[in-house]
């Protein structure tokens, strides 16, 4: 597996990213001895980077991954585990107060000492400036004690994050992690990747599938998306499928193509999807893309190329 720089951190991640939401059950129930398997083979399988929260399944996406990595039995160094604060179950709090706490609770969690990233969670629900003014201190110190070694902030409207970078000391926020604007349908990630690389900040690009819209089977009940974009990627996933072609493949590979991302952080969910994703990776490497599919797909797309959906509460 490829393995890339993040920014200027010096840290290198495989180029596939272990997504650990669907270990909360938010994409349908997961058993434990699954997720602990599918962890596994990942990692057996180059993957080093995995992504949790303690909003995923109410704090479930923590406790599982916490445990999976544990059995693992590997040196520390060799994983790479981001997690993030300011979004629970409860409702947003991205005072340094809380912030500060929820590391710990975290890591508890995760049976861990420290976590290699650590995330301020979809800021657009938040004040910016509270971000900048208050969380981002808090991580600051929580980095110097020790609890995390690089910090980032998340969130879908990609203004946040030029909200937010233009505001910090340079070198405060390491990465940012976007998610739904680098796919097939929605690429509009790239106009901000030369602001960012300007300033050293690392890229995670999530949501390689849009959350379940670049699959065969479909977005779950809660996707945010519109039904016109909806039906749309149901019609582009029903072409490829009647081509012998998985929509999903094509879609991450789609992703992985672009050198300036440095992980491709896909939610998964069985061993199976560790195996598919691993070896769009690995065909992607030996074969290049599919330009046939890939065109097909995009004039399919055309007429929703880059909408998405509001969220957050400000504007900015
Ligand atoms: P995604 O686009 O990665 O899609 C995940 C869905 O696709 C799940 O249902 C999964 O089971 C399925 N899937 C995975 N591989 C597949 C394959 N090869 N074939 C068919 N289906 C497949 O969306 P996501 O899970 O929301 O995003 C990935 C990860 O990024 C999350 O788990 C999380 O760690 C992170 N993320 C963070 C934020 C944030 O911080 N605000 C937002 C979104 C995602």
């Amino acid at each position: 597996m490829e393995l890339r720089p993040l920014g200027n951190t010096g840290l290198n991640l495989s180029c596939v990213g272990f997504g650990a939401s669907p270990l909360g059950n938010v994409f349908g129930d997961v058993p434990e001895e699954v997720a602990i398997a599918s962890v596994r083979l990942a990692f057996q399988s180059g993957i080093n980077f995995f992504d949790t929260s303690p909003y995923y399944g109410g704090t479930v996406s923590e406790k599982v991954l916490g445990k999976a990595l544990k059995a693992l039995g590997a040196p520390r160094n060799e994983y790479i585990v981001s997690t993030k604060c300011g979004r629970y179950k409860e409702g947003f709090d991205f005072s340094a107060e809380r912030v500060t706490r929820s590391i710990e609770e975290s890591l508890q969690r995760l049976q861990l000492d420290y976590v290699d990233i650590l995330q301020c969670h979809d800021i657009e629900f938040g004040s910016l400036d509270q971000i900048v003014n208050e969380t981002i201190p808090a991580l600051q110190k929580l980095k110097e004690a020790g609890k995390t070694r690089f910090i980032g902030i998340t969130g879908l409207p990609l203004s946040i994050f030029t909200y937010v970078l233009d505001r910090v000391p340079p070198g405060s926020v390491d990465v940012i992690l976007s998610y739904c604007h680098y796919c097939i349908n929605d690429s509009t990630l790239e106009d901000l990747i030369p602001y960012l690389k300007s300033k050293g900040v690392g890229i995670i690009n999530a949501s390689p599938l849009s959350m379940g819209l670049l699959t065969e089977s479909g977005p779950p009940q809660w996707h945010p998306a519109s039904p016109e974009l909806k039906s749309a990627c149901q019609a582009a996933a029903a072409c490829c499928k009647k081509k012998g072609k998985n929509i999903s493949k094509l879609a991450m590979q789609y992703s992985l193509l672009n050198k300036d991302i440095t992980t491709v952080l896909v939610g998964i969910k069985s061993v199976e999807q560790v195996e598919q994703n691993v070896a769009a990776a690995t065909e992607l490497a030996i074969s290049g893309i599919d330009q046939e599919a890939l065109s097909e797909v995009e004039t399919i797309l055309n007429h929703v190329k880059n909408q998405t959906w509001p969220s957050g509460i400000q504007k900015n």
